[in-house]
């Protein structure tokens, strides 16, 4: 049972206490105390399906008990040693890690958070190719580092600095659903969806968002060079964004031939949360130059890293690179018990089937209800996207979508939201969750859904279709 501060002193220690901009979900925001697996309970005892996962961080499960047994084994042993004494930990899992990659990607860095991982890898590629300029996309998230800010395309998460954006341009997102091309066929998804292209055997819109990626190079680029380019393999934050078909392994070469290296955001998509493959670029097909993980990694413990070839790595010779955190014992016997877990419970190939079923189940939601303008995603990484015209896609508003995102919160789902719009469900739960937990999703979200067109006049026609 919850023994901690009344709710009302927690609002005001909050308020009085804790930075402004802390970020807190919901209208009567949660206290939540416990987890257990896919599950949260918040200080009055009600339980909570975790769709979420503390925003694709807990992959293996609130509290699995293979994880808090090997940090409680390693925090009787020893915490810290700043990686200036040699400790087994570090050795053993790097190992682990490095072993899950394909190519010749066999050094690691590590570091504590994805914003970390992103800048080493900026600062990597900058020193190996000796260009300045990035390339991010417009709508990505990278961090919020004062370097990696600028990697960020979204004004919500960038301060008006000078300097953000030395050397960083955002090209054009090639996103098949409110992008100017494409439509759900386009994308490598286990379930087609109502908004298909036009195109027929291959992929037109990959071609089109190719050719404004290329012209990018031919006319704003001086000599045409780059240092990188940065791609998640879905987009997260941006929308459970997927790209078209094939489109991430051209721009891999195109920037490869331009002197740059290709970078693989792989903080919301690694470690098995896209189903089919242990990493979310292995699904498009190419081979990145650096690859930068967190969230997932640690199951919630503060770890990060950064993957490349030795030769790359080698290109910080110049001076030394420190960081006290990064790799602790404490930190390594976690990431050891996190791939474990992953292992032994199945949960890469869990992923793409309760993914699978939760996205089919979706697909026939979308058919009863036109509110539910798109569905996307892969393995259990899902994006909801609700719109209040499907035909032109325009995004729901968000009081609207606050209040569907309410009721299931009362219902007792917590989804994430994402998208420039803030209208896009994002679906990132611990990988252990099971096909009912579905079921019981979907029932919870098309009452919610019920609720709120119920609330809305009659005339909106976005209603309810009759069966
Ligand atoms: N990259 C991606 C794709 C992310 O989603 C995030 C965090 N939302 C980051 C990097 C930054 O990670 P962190 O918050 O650990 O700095």
């Amino acid at each position: 049972a919850y023994a901690g501060p009344s709710y009302e002193r927690i609002l005001e220690t909050r308020r009085t206490h804790l930075t402004p901009n802390l970020l807190a979900h919901f209208k009567k925001p949660l206290v939540i105390h416990a987890g257990h697996m896919q599950w949260l309970f918040d200080h009055e005892g009600r339980r909570y399906l975790d769709m979420f996962g503390g925003i694709v961080t807990v992959s293996v499960g609130h509290c699995h008990p293979k994880v808090n047994e090997a940090l409680s084994e390693q925090s009787s042993k020893l915490w810290h040693t700043t990686n200036i004494y040699m400790h087994p930990k570090i050795h053993e899992y790097a190992e682990r890690l490095v072993a899950k990659f394909p190519g010749n990607l066999k050094s690691v860095c590590f570091v504590n958070s994805g914003s970390e991982a992103n800048d080493m890898a900026m600062l990597l590629a900058r020193m190996h190719t000796g260009n300045q300029d990035i390339l991010s996309f417009r709508n990505a998230y990278h961090g919020m580092s004062p370097y990696t800010m600028g990697l960020t395309a979204h004004s919500t998460w960038r301060f008006p600095l000078p300097g953000v954006n030395n050397g960083l341009i955002h090209v054009m997102n090639p996103d098949p659903y409110q992008g100017i091309w494409g439509g759900s066929a386009c994308r490598d998804s286990p379930v087609q969806t109502k908004r298909e292209c036009q195109c027929q055997d291959y992929c037109q819109a990959g071609d089109a968002y190719y050719t404004q990626l290329e012209e990018t190079f031919k006319f704003s680029l001086p000599r045409g060079k780059v240092a990188a380019m940065f791609a998640e393999s879905i987009q997260g934050v941006g929308g459970t964004v997927q790209f078209p078909k094939g489109y991430l392994k051209r721009a891999a070469a195109l920037v490869k031939s331009n002197g740059g290296l290709f970078v693989a955001d792989e903080v919301q998509t690694g470690f098995g949360r896209t189903g089919e493959h242990f990493w979310g670029f292995e699904s498009h097909d190419y081979l990145p130059d650096i690859v930068t993980m967190a969230k997932g990694i640690g199951n919630g413990f503060p770890l990060a890293a950064v993957v490349t070839t030795p030769e790359i790595a080698a290109s910080l010779g110049e001076a030394l690179h420190f960081n006290t955190y990064g790799g602790s014992p404490l930190a390594s016997a976690v990431g050891l018990a996190v791939l474990d877990v992953i292992e032994e419970d199945g949960l890469q190939r869990n992923s793409l089937d309760v993914g699978t079923y939760f996205l089919k189940g979706l697909a026939e939601l979308q058919q009863r209800f036109e509110i539910i303008g798109d569905v996307r995603g892969k393995g259990l990484m899902i994006g909801v996207e609700l719109v209040s015209d499907h035909v032109k896609r325009t995004p729901l508003s968000s009081p609207h979508v606050l209040d569907i995102w309410e009721t299931c919160k009362d219902l007792g789902v917590l989804f994430g939201r994402g998208g420039l719009h803030g209208n896009v469900l994002s679906c990132r739960p611990p990988l252990c969750l099971t096909n009912d937990n579905i079921d019981f999703s979907l029932d919870v979200l098309s009452t919610a859904l019920i609720k709120h067109i119920n609330k809305r006049p009659r005339s909106w026609r976005y209603g309810q279709k009759a069966s």
